[in-house]
């Protein structure tokens, strides 16, 4: 089979309320690293109109941050078959990338800065809280170093080196991770709480982040990963991706480096 054969489609989580600090960036890379291949591609949102169905028909999933408010509507939408589509899908593997509001729907609970607690699906385990609005919020640059073993692994194996994300956070909820993996530890910025030095949460093929930027055009190689694992879950096959000229965000990661001056080793290889 080759690559024009083949398709996917990327499930947005509702693209009208959980978008802030261009979010759907994630959404178009995956899109264009996907069709630059030659593989076709579906954008599918996934909002109040959608059904349990739909859910279940998506390869790879993308949600992004959220004001509190909104995240309290999405969790009055995401109940019941909507809700076990989620669940069953993360379980199964489909890959995905959630940011910051996505994630703290992902885990047990979020306790906003106002109002009730939100229940969250709890597929992720992990609790965030809002300290309230006299707590300052972490805000700035994020660098992290991916620690999630076999997604480190997986990484590496494709860039050639150890795996660091940048990106750019601004929550003022703070996460505080159970049994689950953490996605990586943090090297410039804050992360999940600013105490324990843990960024994000990987659990089977999902990646939790507080890393906006957004997160995959600044880290490619990512949304490489996210295709790669999307194509391999679906076609039951082997498959290697074409590589792609990665000069400009590759130097944009280099100047970010040197800006926070966080000294990474072999950060210059870090083409796909
Ligand atoms: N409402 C959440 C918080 O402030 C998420 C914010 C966001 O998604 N940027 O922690």
């Amino acid at each position: 089979m080759n690559s024009g054969e083949m398709s996917i489609t990327i499930g947005w989580l509702y693209p009208k309320l959980m978008s802030t600090y261009g979010d759907r960036g994630n959404v178009i890379t995956i899109e264009r690293r996907a069709q630059w291949r030659g593989y076709n591609v579906t954008v599918l949102p996934l909002d109040q109109n959608s059904t349990a169905d739909e859910i279940k028909s998506v390869d790879v999933i993308v949600g992004g941050g959220a004001q509190d408010r909104q995240q309290e509507i999405v969790m009055r939408d995401l109940q019941g078959a909507k809700a076990e589509a989620m669940r069953d899908k993360i379980e199964n593997g489909t890959p995905g990338v959630f940011t910051c509001g996505s994630p703290q729907l992902l885990g047990n609970y979020y306790e906003p800065a106002f109002g009730q607690r939100i229940e969250g699906l709890g597929i992720l385990d992990l609790v965030s809280i809002h300290p309230g609005e006299n707590t300052k919020r972490c805000i700035g640059n994020l660098v992290i170093e991916v620690t999630a073993s076999r997604l480190a692994q997986e990484l590496e194996a494709m860039i050639g080196t150890k795996p660091y994300l940048v990106g750019f956070e601004n929550h003022g909820g703070r996460t505080k991770l159970g049994k689950v993996e953490a996605l990586g530890r943090v090297v410039y910025g804050l992360g999940n709480n600013g105490e324990d030095g843990t960024e994000g949460a990987f659990y089977q093929n999902a990646i939790a982040t507080y890393s906006h930027g957004p997160l995959l055009p600044k880290n490619p190689f990512v949304a490489d990963w996210l295709i790669q694992t999307a194509l391999r879950l679906k076609y039951q096959q082997e498959i290697k991706l074409t590589t792609l000229d990665d000069t400009l965000a590759t130097q944009g990661r280099e100047a970010m480096f040197k800006k926070l001056k966080v000294n990474l080793p072999n950060i210059a290889n870090t083409k796909v």
